[in-house]
């Protein structure tokens, strides 16, 4: 894929209702061990899905995905809602314009089926994707390195800023 072609994908993010995205490369994307014991201990989403932990890529399985993209493009959202919609029909997208390894990671557990996730085989393929939090990717590390606004919130009136990641190729 052409730089030109990377612009694109980035006004296309906004078309869709990111605030921004930005290209980056495989060694800009943080994963931690101890983003799982997050995942374990103090969020209620855990075991949930599928797509969460424990049934989620680790830490290390992802630092190994990762490194074989040479770009991904990191989104960023205002709205938890928006974030896996938004870059799984980018994921879509991307693929079809020929980038046969695209790959999408969304943010928050899964909550298409309402709480009851079919574990074995999912209802909605084509939608669900894994948070990046949920397979070890220090969402926090990563949004800063790419220069995006991320600070931990703590009243109901802070900004709230979400990202996903999309592999392109
Ligand atoms: S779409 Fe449904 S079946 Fe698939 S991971 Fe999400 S909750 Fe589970």
């Amino acid at each position: 894929m052409t730089e030109r072609s990377l612009v694109r994908w980035i006004r296309r993010a906004r078309e869709l209702g990111a605030a921004g995205a930005r290209v980056v490369a495989p060694r800009d994307v943080v994963c931690a061990d101890w983003v799982r014991m997050k995942c374990q201990f103090g969020c209620d989403g855990f075991g949930s899905s599928r797509l969460c932990p424990p049934h989620s890529p680790t830490p290390e399985q992802t630092r190994r995905v990762l490194d074989g993209y040479r770009r991904l493009l990191l989104v960023h959202c205002t709205h938890l809602a928006d974030v896996t919609g938004l870059v799984v029909r980018l994921e879509r997208e991307i693929f079809l314009d020929g980038c046969y390894r695209a790959f999408a990671w969304g943010a928050g557990p899964c909550r298409l089926c309402r709480g009851a996730c079919q574990f074995e085989a999912c209802r909605h393929p084509e939608r669900a994707r894994p948070a990046m939090e949920a397979c070890g990717i220090d969402v926090f590390a990563t949004a800063r390195r790419a220069g995006f606004p991320i600070e931990v919130v703590r009243t109901r009136r802070d900004r709230r800023n979400y990202f996903g990641l999309v592999g392109v190729d």
